[in-house]
């Protein structure tokens, strides 16, 4: 069952819900019903639910995966102690990198009786400086900024409609920001932030396929 099903399920019946997800979900790691016997209510308790089983959560460091453009490695580690449940983490590393040897990690940091990794630095700057990388940033800024001048424009429009013909500067703008917010705004807000999605996703897919082609050539 789709966790959000789940939740409009759960806190919409008449019993106060006690925060627990339905029985019978399963690790997405490695396929274990959770809290199958009863004893590991944690994997269960949405307050600390990461969709994991207590083995699959803290199992030690592994490369998760390699992007083909430059071979960086994606590595997963476990939480950070203390041992309250939270997401495993990932940092990224290169395998020639003499700093962290290829695992993402420079060094681990401990604190006040907890530890945390802190990432490779150089490995970071090299990965996300990365030419084609840089291009691909810029191209979806472009697109993340050409959107939110779609909705701004249609704010101002709509801003003038309610306002006289030669209304100020700052009449617009008051206007305008009242409407930010305006219920009745939401529907237009999510049919360009949709549309803004969309033409995202289908970016991707063609930065894909490029690149994997030039990867196959
Ligand atoms: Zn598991
Ligand atoms: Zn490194």
């Amino acid at each position: 069952m789709e966790l959000a099903a789940t939740l409009s399920k759960n806190t919409t019946g008449s019993q106060p819900w006690d925060g627990m997800l339905p029985r019978g979900m399963t690790c997405k790691a490695c396929g274990k019903v959770l809290n199958a016997t009863g004893g590991r209510p944690a994997e269960l308790y949405l307050g600390t639910f990461t969709g994991l089983c207590y083995e699959c959560e803290r199992k030690p460091f592994f490369v998760e995966r390699v992007d083909a453009l430059d071979g960086a490695r994606w590595v997963s580690y476990p939480p950070s102690c203390p041992s309250n449940r939270r997401d495993r983490v990932s940092h990224i590393g290169y395998a020639d990198c003499t700093i962290c040897d290829g695992n993402g990690v420079s060094q681990t940091t401990y604190q006040n009786w907890s530890w945390y990794y802190e990432s490779c630095s150089a490995c970071r700057t090299r990965y996300y400086g990365h030419p084609v990388r840089v291009k691909r940033q810029a191209r979806h800024e472009q697109l993340y900024t050409a959107a939110n001048a779609v909705w701004k424009g249609e704010v101002e429009r709509i801003a003038r409609t309610l306002l006289p013909k030669k209304a100020k500067k700052k009449a617009v703008k008051a206007a305008m920001e009242s409407l930010y917010c305006h219920p009745r705004m939401a529907a237009i807000r999510r049919e360009i932030f949709e549309r803004y999605k969309r033409a995202s996703g289908r970016l991707v897919a063609i930065e894909n396929a490029a690149l994997a082609a030039a990867v196959a050539a």
